[in-house]
């Protein structure tokens, strides 16, 4: 078993995101930070790459702006203290 043959989730069950205003969970902008080697041929982001609960988020079918944290789904699931 593949992860091509893998049946596609949104980012509701992936992520816990989803659009606050429209409900969307499958094409959401966010605002991410990573770290990039500088050389003289340029820069080159590392993969690995990261958000923050303070970074901005929109929304790709409403446009509506919020943080990360606004597009968290905390609704049926225990609150982490
Ligand atoms: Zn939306």
């Amino acid at each position: 078993m593949s992860i091509a043959t893998k049946p596609r989730c949104d980012l509701r069950s992936e992520y816990d995101m989803a659009c606050p205003q429209c409900g969307q969970a499958e094409a959401l902008s966010v605002e991410i930070t990573c770290t990039a080697t500088l050389s003289i041929d340029g820069a080159e982001a590392y993969c690995d790459h990261y958000w923050e609960e303070a970074s901005s988020r929109s929304c790709d079918v409403c446009d509506h702006h919020g943080t990360v944290g606004e597009f968290r789904i905390t609704s049926g699931k225990a609150v982490q203290a």
